[in-house]
């Protein structure tokens, strides 16, 4: 079992930032509001994720750590339709199959709190407040092979970095705070806003700069009812204006039911919308996010989950680019 662990590791962690991901993953499920990260040497020595959701209980704790141990979805029917962000129940039995961890937690309603060592599976008592702190230490000790990929702590802080850039854009009502050896180096607010789209925005501001802010435009987009009777497909957030300054690859944000994803229908639908009102080569910035019926999206393509399989996509790429093209023409205010 512990080499089964170990081969999908290798699948789920290719370096700290996946961990990150994986970590943050779980804190949103549990409903946090602020997730503290504190990282030493890049996230290879120490990668710590705080938060103050729901915790887990005692006797769950050493269930958490087993393959296949999730407490999110109970049958297929609901893999269908999956609203949390992990469903697999991998993540914690690969991470600790390579690494030193822990998991602290109190659950919420409980007036006690408890540690577990991954390594020994010792349970104690411990002080804290409601939520979790997963420490992951030494990530890939036991498999040097790995370790000898990683890139230097500054390039490996950076994935790490970007990888709470992606949930922070997706979760403007959570605050995130990033660490590394003891200085402060990312912290993004919760904005609370009257409509997710201001929140959004003003989270857009807090990670991608005034720059973006000030040179994009509103997306909001709802695609017609399909045939069928079906639910339509809504699109939104923001897209940069074409005297935004030089767009970067990694200024492009998509996101399927909250979830970042890499897709090429959406990266090409937005380029389209951009050729079609630009004429231009010029790179696309945006963070659009696509709201659709879960059951018209597979999302259990990849152990990492950021490639989804539409059921039909052109019913996405149409929405994107009617969405992009709209707000790219839309006379400005
Ligand atoms: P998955 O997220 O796919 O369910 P994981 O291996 O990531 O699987 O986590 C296993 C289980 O541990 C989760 O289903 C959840 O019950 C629990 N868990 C993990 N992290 C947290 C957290 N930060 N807060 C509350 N529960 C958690
Ligand atoms: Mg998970």
């Amino acid at each position: 079992d512990e080499l089964i662990s170990q081969i999908a590791a290798g699948e789920v962690v290719e370096r700290p930032a996946s961990v990150v991901r994986e970590l943050v993953d779980n804190a949103l499920d549990a409903g946090a509001t602020q997730i503290t990260l504190r990282l030493l040497a890049g996230g290879v020595r120490l990668i710590a994720v705080e938060d103050d959701g729901g915790g887990i209980p005692m006797e769950e704790l050493p269930i958490a750590l087993k393959r296949h141990a999730t407490s999110k979805i109970r049958d297929l029917q609901e893999l269908e339709s999956v609203g949390t962000m992990g469903f697999r129940g991998e993540a914690l039995a690969a991470i600790n199959s390579i690494a030193d961890m822990a998991i602290s937690s109190r659950a919420s309603g409980q007036s006690s709190a408890f540690l577990l060592d991954g390594r020994s599976g010792e349970l104690k008592p411990v002080a804290r407040s409601t939520g979790t702190t997963v420490e992951v230490k030494e990530l890939f000790f036991s498999t040097p092979a790995r370790r000898k990929f990683l890139k230097t702590d500054a390039t490996e802080l950076a994935h790490c970095v970007e990888a709470v850039r992606r949930h922070a854009l997706a979760r403007p009502d959570v605050g995130f705070a990033i660490w590394h050896e003891g200085k402060l180096v990312e912290q993004w607010r919760a904005c609370p806003a009257p409509t997710s789209l201001d929140a959004i925005s003003e989270r857009l501001r807090d990670v991608l700069g005034d720059d973006f802010k000030d040179k994009s435009v509103a997306v909001d987009y709802l695609s017609s009812m399909r045939d069928d009777g079906g639910q339509a497909v809504r699109v939104w957030g923001r897209v940069g204006i074409p005297d935004a300054a030089r767009a970067r690859p990694d200024q492009q944000f998509a996101y399927v039911n909250g979830r970042f994803v890499r897709d090429k229908v959406i990266t090409h639908a937005a380029r389209s919308a951009y050729e079609d009102v630009l004429h231009g080569q010029r790179q696309p910035i945006y963070a659009l996010y696509v709201e659709i019926d879960p059951t018209r999206v597979d999302v259990n393509v990849h152990p990492t989950k950021i490639e989804v399989r539409f059921r039909d996509s052109r019913e996405v790429h149409q929405a994107v680019r009617r969405a992009v093209d709209a707000a790219l023409a839309a006379p400005r205010a």
